[in-house]
């Protein structure tokens, strides 16, 4: 994984995404734990793996490398 850039606020804003705050266990949790089912449809699959994706971006930014 490339160098993310640091994080804009008033960018995230503009999309409409809000500030979520975890315990970097609790990040690197999620960055690794999939708990969908077999037949779990595409959009839960897309939406686990873009949670997974960001919380290990977040773990990335805080140099804590998931
Ligand atoms: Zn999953």
């Amino acid at each position: 994984m490339t160098d993310p850039e640091p994080t804009d606020a008033q960018a995230e804003a503009a999309r409409g995404h809000i500030a979520l705050w975890l315990d970097p266990e609790d990040a690197r949790w999620l960055a690794r734990h999939c708990c969908c089912p077999d037949d779990a449809a595409e959009e839960t699959h897309d939406r686990c793996l873009r949670l997974r994706f960001r919380a290990s971006v977040a773990l990335h930014r805080s140099g804590l490398h998931g």
